[in-house]
């Protein structure tokens, strides 16, 4: 019987135990027994499907990463510890000294970094492109290009990268398509039905969504997986089985959250749009972004994520988070809880002014992390904090 993606995210289970437990328990083990010398001797043959030991696989590892895969519509996967392990396992296992990666130029602060402080001292060139001028993006392909890698919508000024030009582009020069999908999720885009070749996510953000753990994980092509599972059993940047847990039955209820955010967040976005604190406000699903017409064609919930430009610049910024009362001042998104942060002076300081100034990270510009709460709520916190 054919399932939906979001049924199988629900249903895939670890094999049950002899006690007929429901919910699948922690496998919180470092290895695991053969009966036998063939069987182990066998399992170490064909390392894929079997348990051996947890920094290969887990089963709370596996039920997530097969529960992402569903939702991804990808071959297969690995789960890491962390989403900058994910990023940083697909360039070092797929590229090698002498490649050059083309990358968009809005961009996670962490990736940034990854880029610009160490793939050059491997021997890996990069050069940035802007997201929303795909009819610039050829002329910087150079005969060494081996991947384009794009975070769209991209953090945290929500530009929109259209995933079938970038795709065009990666299969007419033979480039590995890499997507960071994070922001939207799987149940907002699937970035393989648009040519991407692997995707890869936080799992910190919207996928816990509760705040609670770390993890990563990387899904598509299974040959492209081959080699990042080898590079990552290899060198340990492993998921853990409790945070695999966490992440697993946090994802048997992404869509119903994901639906609840993108609401709240339209909801939000539309209010606060004409407020006459605020300079400009971006949000996918409202007519008046950019780029909407390609959030139309490759998204199918705007996400929970809002930013807006304060007209007061640094010091509203800051006095704005100060009069905050409900919403959460933390360096984390994609919770229950809604969060207001200050990329300049927090996720994005590690980068100079021009560096921010490129990406279009203004020092009065706001991220909203949009949570659960009734929106009434969230939008009342807002409103006081902006009054004066
Ligand atoms: C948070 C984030 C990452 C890094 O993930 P961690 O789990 O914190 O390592 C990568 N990309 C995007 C878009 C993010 O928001």
């Amino acid at each position: 019987m054919q399932q939906h993606p979001i049924t199988k995210a629900i249903r895939i289970q670890t094999e049950r135990t002899n006690e007929m437990e429901h919910s699948t328990p922690m496998f919180l083990t470092s290895s695991f027994c053969f009966d036998d010398a063939e069987e182990m001797r066998a399992t170490f043959a064909d390392e894929t499907d079997f348990n051996i030991y947890s920094r290969f696989s887990n089963p709370n590892v596996k039920e997530f990463v097969d529960k992402v895969c569903a939702l991804e519509g990808a071959e297969a996967g690995y789960a890491t510890a962390s989403g900058m392990s994910a990023i940083f396992a697909s360039f070092m296992a797929l590229m090698k000294q002498g490649d050059h990666l083309l990358v968009c130029n809005a961009i996670f602060g962490s990736t940034h970094t990854v880029i610009t402080k160490f793939l050059p001292k491997f021997g890996i060139e990069y050069t940035y492109f802007e997201a929303d001028k795909p009819e610039t993006w050829e002329a910087l392909v150079r005969p060494n290009t081996k991947m384009i890698f794009v975070e769209t919508p991209t953090n945290p000024g929500l530009d929109l990268v259209d995933m079938e030009a970038a795709s065009a582009l990666a299969k007419k020069h033979n480039l590995i398509f890499n997507v960071d999908n994070c922001f939207a999720t799987p149940i907002g885009q699937r970035p393989i039905e648009f040519g991407a070749d692997l995707v890869v996510h936080s799992a910190t953000k919207w996928m816990d969504g509760q705040g609670r753990v770390l993890g990563g994980v990387i899904v598509g092509k299974k040959e492209l997986i081959k080699d990042i599972y080898l590079f990552c059993r290899s060198t340990g940047p492993s998921l853990s089985p409790f945070n695999a847990w966490v992440l697993s039955k946090s994802l048997e209820t992404l869509d119903v959250r994901m639906e609840r955010h993108g609401k709240n967040a339209l909801f939000l976005a539309e209010q606060l749009e004409k407020h006459p604190a605020i300079a400009s406000l971006k949000y996918p699903w409202l007519p008046s972004h950019p780029q909407h017409a390609i959030a139309k064609k490759q998204m199918t919930n705007g996400g929970g994520i809002v930013c807006f430009e304060l007209k007061g610049g640094l010091e509203a910024g800051r006095s704005f988070l100060d009069k905050l009362q409900m919403l959460s001042l933390t360096a984390n998104l994609g919770d229950s809880r809604s969060i207001a942060s200050h990329p300049a002076s927090t996720t994005h300081a590690k980068l100079t002014e021009e560096e921010r100034a490129a990406v279009n990270i203004t020092p009065g510009l706001i991220r909203i992390s949009v949570g659960l709460e009734k929106a009434e709520d969230i939008l009342a916190d807002i409103l006081q904090a902006l009054e004066n």
